[in-house]
């Protein structure tokens, strides 16, 4: 008892300060890329998930729904910044085409209302690699402790405010997956997690899964990523049940 007392003393509060401190970022950490639309076409061949294509207007973009973050493209016309809020309410905003970003509010009262002091998340891997799955677990752990902000996974799709889909949406799961959503309560949300669950990612065009939600389901949150790092992931849940982060960079 005296030793587990110690050690307890010990170690101290690990908590991180996330999100009143920056989170602290790999060295390696590859956050939402900056783009020149007038040479990031040069990459294009070199991207495994056709990620760069060209707009209306003859220019250059990246579209972060299917990016997996490899880093080919890095200096061709992109520069991977430390900006790890790249949650988006809109699939729009996942367009990276040189124009300013800046992480968009909540703006649906209804959410606010509704989540403000809680959500309770069913996870559905529709398929997915494993990736995306441990790094939402590790939002449970004592270093991210999500149910700060009362974010809870829970066992039943009965009990959920939400769903949280990674994966590509394998055709085995998609009948499962139809039938989760209809067992959340009304009103009920779904965030797309990764790359996978929202294009498909690497798996896009494959015969064996739908190549993400859209045309399945309706998402409500879009969290880019491969997998999304976990203060990609918190950041963009609090900011989503309409939560205020500090304006903070990371370190
Ligand atoms: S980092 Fe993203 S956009 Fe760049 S090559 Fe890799 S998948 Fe394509």
């Amino acid at each position: 008892m005296f030793n587990a007392l110690k050690a307890r003393l010990f170690q101290g509060y690990r908590t991180n300060a996330f999100p009143d401190a920056p989170p602290k970022l790999p060295a390696r950490f590859r956050g939402r890329p900056e783009v020149d639309p007038d040479r990031c076409m040069e990459a294009a061949p070199l991207c495994p998930t056709g990620a760069i294509r060209q707009g209306a207007d003859g220019r250059g973009m990246l579209d972060l729904g299917r990016c997996i973050f490899c880093g080919k493209c890095s200096g061709h016309g992109v520069a991977f910044s430390l900006e790890y809020r790249m949650g988006v309410m809109h699939r729009e905003g996942l367009i990276a085409d040189g124009t300013p970003f800046s992480p968009e509010e909540q703006r649906n009262a209804g959410i606010r209302a509704l989540c403000g002091r809680s959500l309770k998340i069913r996870q559905v891997s529709a398929g997915g690699c494993a990736a995306c799955e441990l790094d939402f677990n590790v939002l449970g752990t004592l270093a991210w402790d999500m149910g700060r902000f009362g974010i809870q996974v829970v066992a039943s799709p009965r009990h959920a405010d939400c769903l949280l889909v990674t994966g590509p949406v394998s055709c085995n799961m998609l009948e499962a997956l139809k039938k989760c959503r209809a067992a959340v309560p009304e009103p009920a949300f779904v965030i797309a997690c990764g790359a996978c669950a929202i294009s498909g990612g690497l798996y896009a065009g494959n015969p064996e899964v739908k190549g993400g939600l859209e045309g399945i389901l309706p998402v409500d949150l879009y969290v880019p990523g491969c997998p999304p790092h976990p203060a990609t992931l918190l950041e963009a849940l609090v900011r989503f049940i309409g939560r205020r982060c500090k304006d903070n960079q990371a370190g």
